[in-house]
């Protein structure tokens, strides 16, 4: 597998600016969807000189889906050069068979995304690349950089001009020129702060980075003689890989053709893996810290069941991200579970713009009740979180519609009170309904007839995980590192 000189192969895409809500292409942007709340990227990666690493890159990004739905990429290795695809849209908008045939190699890296830092732009969307003398590198990037401003200025770029994600690979490039990865890495990685879950490549090498306080997370697995990295466990799942084990923090994996080595550069390592993966960004198949996701949310709806009780006939979720907590609610309360909602999966951040009229039914594009199952019932309807409130108060307007008769909301999160850095893009504190008003308050705008969240304790017991392993900083304001952005 020799390095040769190659400029990366970039097709597709153009540079979409914002007119009046709507890209260059007439689609809805985040003007019009004011509402859309930033989340967590999906990074994965394969290395397997005997694989269809391109296509198994789609299916690890098509499972991982749900962590982000503005962009996709795939970047491809055949020893010889790496070429990178990457485009606005769904992952099956972005590919198909004819493009994915034309990604030839043996190690790919993928990537979903969901703007975080930077506006949703062609320009944005990863894996980033960047030539190197003989070889190119590319790196996707999960979570979000806190010492942008810094990074750049020792970079001695605009800041203004790379995305945090750019600026890694920048960075990581200049330290590799004339070096080798391990060597590299150890040097460049402990000027990262903040979260980082990376997935990097090059001509002949797979990488896989955790940031040491292992924000996001990143796991290990095999499939058919290679190795494979993903964002979650369904990403393994979905391909046939078994699961080997989780990237610790502060763990970097490099796989070549010599075999997978661990290297640890980092000093103060500290778990603080993020709990919101646990209410709502992972997926309910997937398993961290050896638990399974879906059961912890269960627990969850039983702890708010015993926190909070109702008075109800029925227990309905707000599909899909309240599902698990409504099961757990209903068999804790003994009262039956129903499905008085459906939501519309297919919505992608790229479908046609809708009319002023439909835009103004706002949350009907995702969610439509079934009456029949709502009506002259008392409810209680069951979420994971309330960020901005503005959906949730749509939601109860429609449920009332419908003809419940009394609405009571049960939150299986704590109140969501502050801004996230670490790669949730939940915007600015006075945006956060929680950290304005009450829970009375709240309830009163949200026009329920009664309110209840979990609280931080029956949260973190839900999840059977150490309790001083997570970043609760959105719930509780104990932010794990230095944030110099004025919050
Ligand atoms: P809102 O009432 O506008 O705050 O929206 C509440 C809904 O947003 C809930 O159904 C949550 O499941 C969902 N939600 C929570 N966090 C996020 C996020 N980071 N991105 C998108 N939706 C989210």
């Amino acid at each position: 597998m020799m390095a040769t000189s190659y400029t990366p192969a970039v097709i597709g895409g153009g540079s979409m600016s914002d007119i009046n809500g709507l890209d260059h292409m007439g689609r809805p942007s985040d003007a019009v969807f004011g509402e859309e709340i930033g989340e967590s990227c999906g990074v994965f990666g394969v290395f397997g000189p005997d694989l269809d690493v391109a296509r198994l890159t789609y299916f690890g990004l098509f499972a991982l889906q749900h962590r982000g739905q503005e962009s996709a990429g795939i970047a491809v290795s055949d020893g010889a050069g790496v070429t990178v695809y990457k485009d606005l849209g769904l992952v099956a908008q972005v590919f198909d068979e004819q493009r994915l045939a034309g990604l030839d190699g043996h190690l790919a890296i993928g990537h979903n995304r969901y703007s975080t830092t930077g506006s949703g732009s062609w320009e944005n969307a990863q894996p980033s690349y960047r030539a190197i003398g003989d070889r190119t590198i590319a790196l996707s990037h999960n979570g979000n950089l806190s010492n942008t401003s810094a990074l750049a200025e020792q970079l001695g770029v605009l800041q203004e001009t790379l995305s945090d994600s750019e600026l890694m690979t920048e960075a990581i490039g200049r330290e590799l020129d004339g070096t080798d990865w391990e060597r590299a890495l150890a040097r460049v990685l402990p000027t990262f702060e903040g979260a980082f879950s990376l997935t990097i490549m090059d001509n002949d090498h797979l990488i896989g980075v955790r940031d040491p306080l292992g924000f996001r997370p990143l796991v290990l697995g095999r499939v058919d003689g290679g190795m494979v990295l993903s964002s979650e466990t369904c990403g393994l799942d979905i391909i046939g890989a078994d699961f080997i084990r989780e990237i610790a923090p502060g763990e970097v994996i490099i796989i070549d053709e010599d075999g997978v080595r661990s290297i640890h550069p980092f000093t103060n390592v500290k778990q603080r893996t993020c709990v919101f993966e646990f209410v709502y960004f992972s997926r309910p198949d997937s398993t961290m810290s050896g638990q399974s996701i879906h059961a912890a949310r269960r627990r969850m709806g039983e702890r708010l069941a015993v926190e909070h009780p109702a008075d109800v006939d029925v227990v309905v979720p707000v599909p899909e991200s309240g599902i698990p907590a409504a099961q757990g609610f209903a068999a804790a309360a003994r009262v039956p579970y129903v499905d008085g909602l459906v939501k519309n999966r297919y919505i992608g951040r790229t479908f046609i713009s809708p009319t002023q009229q439909m835009r103004d039914q706002g949350v009907r594009m995702k969610l439509n009740p079934i009456t029949q199952e709502l009506e002259g019932k008392r409810v209680v309807l069951v979420d994971d979180s309330i960020v901005r409130g503005s959906t949730t108060r749509q939601l109860i307007s429609m449920v009332k519609k419908a003809g419940a008769n009394e609405v009571h909301l049960r939150i299986s999160s704590p109140p969501y009170q502050w801004p996230c850095f670490y790669g949730m893009d939940t915007g600015r504190r006075e945006e956060l309904i929680a950290s304005r008003m009450t829970v009375d308050e709240i309830a009163d705008f949200l026009e329920v007839d009664s309110l209840g969240y979990l609280s931080l304790d029956g949260l973190l017991a839900a999840t059977a995980i150490d309790p001083n392993r997570f970043c609760t900083a959105c719930l509780s304001g104990d932010y794990p590192t230095a944030i110099s952005v004025s919050r």
